[in-house]
């Protein structure tokens, strides 16, 4: 499988290329050349297949440079690490299913990207004897995750930076805790801004950047889209055959459209008969649900949140579905990703509503609304949900229409026992694994909110 850009001036990448480089020198985000469309006895073949042996076939349509038994042992030690021996339980909670994917070593859902993306980095980098150094900001969720992805690795060291003081204890010490050498947390005294700003500085500054071989992990990576796909699949085995129904929908809390992006992929390879349609879930930063209700995708500000991984404006996986919902054409989504960054806004007529609503159905779920739903589920069920996945249950409860449900968990409630102790009004128990973290010892380096005092670091502690 080759791969190529959404702005149609790139073309003919390795699987290999796609991953190092990110994003495409044209300025779009990179795609495979075809999304394979498996015929019946193909999806039943997989039917049966552990997590393990589902996620090396489906990669094994998209992956032809590297040789299938490397492959193979790469996703075996990503899947590893997780504490549930089906990876990506599905349970059953009331007449929901949910699809729990938060048993990986932060308890995030980010985990099921990322140790796949460390381990197939260092493949990578080994192959091809180069190092990276790799440079990012967290406002506190994803940056244990890239962490964990990576720690102990050879060729790779990891900057994160968060704000000081201003990531929760929880997250503080998942960050912290992590002592291999080739990661470094960086506190910034300053805000996520700041952090951010400072991340953007660097990547800006092209002769450092060349010079320390920096690079990203974000979320357009088209390595952590992939491993998303895989537990689509997984859940919809479970779910039809409990269900005995060939249709059902997913129902997906998103703010950046990534994991959703990996369902619209799911989708068009398992056909529209099998995946009806995406529920697409948001927090009160709605740009999304706003697209596809109202053909309206403007930017508003940020509003913070309960659920804080979510409260995204810009969608940077988005331009992914508007190439697909543009059959393709590179060059229109060229001139609206143009548009789109004079204007902030883009506007779609009546007929294009429509047909995005044949891929979607959308809702945007409030505060109170969360809130609710968490207290309601614990109330009738016993069962916990974390704010996301609350936002994602509560848009999924308000379609129904005969299809069984499967919503994503994309947290574990321990991650954010603030909320969701207010939400089910008494304390909260942490698990021993996060209660343990308590008792490590952390290391962090607090840094000034400047910019030359991250560069002098980073010169310091780069890997050449
Ligand atoms: C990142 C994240 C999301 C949203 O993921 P998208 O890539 O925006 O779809 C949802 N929930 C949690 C807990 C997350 O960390």
């Amino acid at each position: 499988m080759k791969y190529k850009s959404t702005r149609g001036k790139v073309e003919g990448l390795s699987f290999s290329e796609t991953v190092l480089e990110g994003m495409a020198e044209d300025g779009g985000l990179i795609v495979p050349e075809e999304i394979p469309v498996l015929s019946e006895k193909e999806i039943e073949e997989l039917r049966p297949l552990s997590y393990q042996e589902l996620a090396f076939k489906l990669f094994t349509y998209f992956v032809d440079d590297i040789p299938k038994d490397d492959l193979k042992a790469l996703v075996y030690a990503s899947y590893q690490t997780f504490r549930a021996k089906e990876v990506t339980p599905v349970v059953k909670v009331g007449d929901v299913y949910i699809l729990e994917l938060f048993h990986g070593p932060t308890f995030a859902f980010k985990d099921i990207a990322l140790q796949f993306l460390g381990n197939l980095l260092e493949y990578l980098l080994e192959k091809k004897g180069l190092k990276v150094n790799i440079l990012g900001a967290t406002s506190g969720d994803t940056g244990s995750a890239a962490i964990y992805g990576v720690k102990g690795k050879k060729n790779i060291a990891l900057f994160m930076l968060h704000p000081h003081k201003r990531v929760s204890f929880i997250q503080e010490l998942m960050m912290t805790t992590v002592l291999d050498e080739n990661i470094h947390n960086l506190a910034i005294q300053g805000t996520f801004d700041d952090c951010q700003a400072i991340v953007k500085s660097i990547f800006m500054d092209l002769p450092f950047k060349k010079k320390f071989r920096l690079t990203a992990v974000n979320s357009i990576n088209w390595a952590r889209l992939l491993p998303q796909i895989i537990y689509y699949f997984y859940a919809y085995f479970r779910v039809s055959e409990l269900e005995n129904k060939k249709s059902l929908r997913f129902s997906v809390p998103t703010g950046n459209f990534g994991d959703i992006f990996a369902g619209y992929v799911a989708r068009r390879m398992l056909g529209k008969e099998r995946i009806e349609r995406l529920i697409l879930a948001t927090n009160e930063n709605d740009i999304l649900a706003r697209f596809v209700n109202a053909g309206d995708y403007s930017v508003r500000n940020v509003k913070p949140t309960i659920s804080p991984s979510m409260d995204i404006q810009v969608a940077s996986n988005f331009e992914r579905y508007l190439y697909y919902f543009y059959n393709e054409n590179g060059e229109k989504v060229r001139n609206l990703m143009q548009t789109f960054a004079k204007e902030k806004a883009l506007r779609f007529s009546e007929e294009e509503i429509k047909r995005v609503q044949e891929d979607f159905l959308a809702r945007s779920v409030s505060e109170e609304e969360t809130l609710q739903c968490i207290a309601e589920f614990y109330r009738r069920y016993g069962y916990v949900l974390d704010p996301h996945t609350a936002v994602g249950v509560k848009a999924g409860l308000s379609f129904r229409d005969g299809y069984p449900l499967v919503c994503l968990a994309t947290a574990h409630p321990a991650k954010f026992p603030e909320t969701v102790s207010k939400a089910i009004g008494q304390s909260f128990k942490l698990p021993e694994e996060v209660e343990r973290l308590k008792h490590l010892p952390q290391r962090v380096e607090v840094l000034p909110n400047d910019v030359e005092a991250v560069k002098a670091y980073l010169a310091r502690w780069a890997i050449l």
